[in-house]
């Protein structure tokens, strides 16, 4: 099997199905995107590097960060970390209000809104440069210079988010974030900001694929079974109520984003990264999942 013929036909069969996603409007400046964007990288632990279409463009990868933020703040805290938030599916939306209210202000997971929210808080307590600490993380992951902030999608999600300032007020009552709410929310903004292209992606995450050492400089991130576990997250959370779809069809731990970007991992052997941005109804790529189902179905390299 060549993994790179299958991901070309994967991608040409996915281009031309008609896309039934939409864009992710809630958010003003994501709908300037060109809707017609597809591109795939993969990255392999024995270091096959191959894209095709607009891999190399950078798009806001928004929810895809908070497994970085989770990552970073892991690493600060260990295991106390899981008393701020759990580690349940929700099996409600990214930005659902509705199970803090009877779980005391404990999110379910770190990758819904809420989870990812005191997360931020976390970090913004343990660091002393929370923007710039956290993107120079990022950029020691991918071994790259160039990840940068948006402050147009930033100041566009905080002009409207509305939803997200309910959330973080909401658990601040139950007293699980710390810091002022404005300083969190702007803080959490910035990072679903951060713009990267799919090549960045699926070599930013190889670090999972890879017992938690950087594959380019075998850099620990994270013990074993940390790596273990946050893969184990991305696979039971990561697409929300859609998480056990993507169980179902893709086979592989992973994350989305509601900029139509999608990171998957197949521990000991490669990161991918997909980016299609029109969402289906529960704000995942629509022809991203369609290209991931279709490639782990014709490469037989699911985890399952
Ligand atoms: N910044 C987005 C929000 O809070 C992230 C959501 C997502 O990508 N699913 O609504």
């Amino acid at each position: 099997m060549n993994i790179k013929e299958v991901i070309q036909n994967a991608y040409h069969k996915i281009k031309d199905i008609d896309d039934k996603g939409n864009l992710a409007s809630y958010i003003p400046e994501l709908e300037n995107v060109n809707s017609a964007c597809f591109g795939v990288h993969i990255s392999t632990i024995d270091t096959l590097n191959f894209g095709v279409g607009n891999y190399h463009d950078k798009f806001s990868i928004q929810s895809i960060a908070k497994v970085l933020t989770l990552t970073m703040a892991y690493n600060i805290l260990g295991e106390k970390l899981w008393k701020r938030v759990k580690v349940e599916p929700s099996g409600t939306a990214f930005n659902s209000l509705v199970q803090l209210e009877v779980e005391n202000g404990i999110p379910r997971n770190p990758f819904i809104n809420a989870g990812a929210i005191v997360i931020a808080d976390v970090l913004l307590s343990n660091l002393d440069n929370p923007k710039e600490d956290f993107l120079n993380f990022v950029k020691t992951l991918s071994n790259s210079k160039e990840i940068c902030y948006s402050e147009k999608i930033a100041t566009s999600e905080k002009s409207v988010g509305y939803r997200n300032a309910a959330l973080c007020n909401f658990i601040k009552s139950f007293g699980n974030i710390e810091n002022k709410p404005s300083e969190v929310l702007d803080f959490y903004f910035n990072l679903c900001s951060l713009e990267m292209s799919c090549k960045e992606l699926s070599n930013l995450f190889l670090f999972l694929a890879n017992d938690g050492f950087t594959l380019a400089d075998n850099e620990q991130i994270l013990t074993r079974s940390q790596t273990k576990r946050i893969n184990a997250l991305m696979q039971t959370c990561g697409f929300y109520d859609e998480s056990g779809e993507f169980a179902f069809k893709v086979g592989l731990p992973g994350k989305s984003g509601v900029g139509g970007g999608i990171i998957a991992v197949h521990p000991k052997q490669y990161a991918i990264a997909v980016w299609s941005p029109k969402l289906n109804e529960k704000g995942n790529s629509y022809k991203g999942m369609r290209f991931l189902e279709e490639f782990t179905t014709e490469s037989k390299l699911s985890i399952f």
